[in-house]
């Protein structure tokens, strides 16, 4: 786990979230926990920061949004749970 210390992802890594988001967004869930829906998708860039770092959130219920740094953690939860470790979503949304 990286420290929260670094708060902004290289332009490396966003682009290998940005690869990764695509390849997993149909398993991410909306993190608000009041729509059971995986329908997360781009939310543009914040703004002020370089490497531009992408923001995420739910287009079912519009909220759920998710910052570069927490949607990186969420893949790297379903990412560890596809080789058999137990960690849930739930435990990722109450870190943050
Ligand atoms: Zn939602």
């Amino acid at each position: 786990m990286r420290k929260q210390s670094q708060p902004l992802l290289t332009a490396e890594k966003v682009s290998k979230l940005t690869e990764d988001f695509k390849k997993y967004r149909s398993y991410i869930a909306c993190p608000t926990k009041k729509c059971a829906a995986t329908n997360m998708d781009t939310n543009g860039y914040t703004t002020h920061q370089l490497p531009k770092q992408p923001r995420f959130k739910c287009r079912t219920c519009n909220k759920g949004n998710v910052n570069t740094r927490t949607m990186q953690q969420m893949i790297q939860t379903l990412v560890s749970a596809r080789h058999g470790q137990e960690k849930t979503m739930a435990d990722i949304v109450l870190q943050n």
